[in-house]
């Protein structure tokens, strides 16, 4: 399963540096200036990543486990069914994807660092605001590598505020019903600009194999993100200049695939099938049925916040043409560690695109979509 998939530790940036020179003469050449106009009322985003549930115990038997989202939230923004990760559907990619707008093979237990700078870097970097103005708040401790990026022209600048898992890296997950409370603790104190917050109880649960809890932790899901889009819809901080997208960050295996519901990490259409849920005072109210990607998240950020990212990335694969075997394992019991994964970079274009349908065809045009 994709979940195993091991990016071989750190990738030698060092070597790709020309890579990264010709990187940002390319984006020199690419970027467009921010336009002065600003046509939208958007002054924060939050981003809920409900980690791991899959379509059919959520929206494809609403209202089901989710009345909160699938009615009363549903109405009252857009909704994309037709909405993918379509390429490495377990934890650490699937946030990375979200935060970098970059589909990336990524070490899933918290050790690696995203290729590329995210939207809180961004952010901070062209906004000049401190830390405090964006937060990564999340059940899962390991999720704190979204904070920073391996590009070394970016690595530990402008880094966003993180509280993650129990107290920080390492100290494992924490329950969802006390990431929600310090997210609205952070909402209060700081009012940051740009937040993430993840719920880990669903797939938390559904790895362990306790379905009753699985559920649960949807329908616990469902309850927060009602609560927090009333907090955010009432406090006259955010009211009325607040956009809340929900998504998750991969489904779950199709019942009869490699564990069904239990697992996830492959490219099946239990996995790869999720959603998203987009409310805020620029978006139409309506049902989207273009296909769009988890990478499409960064880039709709953007331009709701107003800055810009680099046209150009760096995306890191396996190189399964280097795999090698030490003389020693042709003697003695091979090795589990006996073959070598290597990570290559690749430099690409940024893929992931605005969701233009979200906007009216008058903002559209403002914003050049
Ligand atoms: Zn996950
Ligand atoms: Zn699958």
């Amino acid at each position: 399963m994709g979940a195993r998939v091991q990016a071989g530790g750190a990738v030698g940036y060092s070597k790709y540096r020309w890579l990264v020179a010709m990187g940002i003469f390319l984006l020199l050449a690419f970027t467009a200036p921010p336009s002065d106009t600003r046509p939208l009322r958007t002054k924060y985003v939050i981003i809920v990543v409900i980690d791991g549930v899959r379509w059919s115990e959520t929206w494809g038997a609403a209202p089901g486990l989710i009345p909160h989202m699938s009615t009363t939230l549903k109405s009252n923004g857009s909704f994309l069914s037709k909405f993918f990760n379509d390429a490495y559907t377990y934890t650490n990619s699937g946030h990375a994807a979200i935060t970098t707008g970059v589909n990336q093979p990524i070490n899933n237990y918290g050790d690696e660092l995203p290729a590329n700078p995210s939207i809180f870097q961004y952010f901070l970097k062209q906004s000049g605001k401190p830390a405090t103005a964006a937060w990564i708040v999340s059940s899962k401790d390991k999720l704190h590598i979204l904070a920073d990026t391996q590009r070394p022209d970016w690595k530990g600048s402008f880094q966003p505020s993180v509280n993650a898992g129990k107290n920080g890296p390492g100290t494992g997950y924490r329950a969802d019903s006390l990431t929600l409370v310090e997210a609205l603790k952070v909402l209060k104190t700081h009012k940051p600009n740009l937040m993430l917050i993840n719920f880990m109880e669903p797939d938390g649960y559904a790895h362990a194999a306790n379905e009753k809890f699985y559920l649960r932790g949807i329908a616990r899901s469902d309850r927060y993100v009602q609560q927090l889009w009333d907090f955010l819809s009432k406090d006259k901080h955010f009211r009325g200049n607040t956009t809340l997208l929900v998504t998750t960050d991969h489904g779950r295996h199709l019942d009869g695939i490699d564990g069904g519901w239990t697992e996830h990490g492959d490219n099946c259409a239990g996995c790869e099938q999720i959603f998203l849920l987009a409310l805020g005072p620029d978006f139409r109210k309506i049902q989207i049925q273009n296909r769009h990607t988890l990478i499409d998240i960064a880039p709709t950020v953007a331009r709701l916040l107003n800055f810009e990212m680099d046209s150009v990335v760096l995306v890191p694969h396996i190189d399964t043409t280097v795999v090698q075997f030490s003389m020693a394992d042709t003697v003695l019991t091979p090795r589990k560690d006996s073959v070598r994964l290597e990570t290559k970079l690749d430099i690409t274009v940024l893929k992931g695109k605005p969701i233009k349908e979200l906007f009216s065809a008058k903002t559209r045009k403002q914003l050049g979509l």
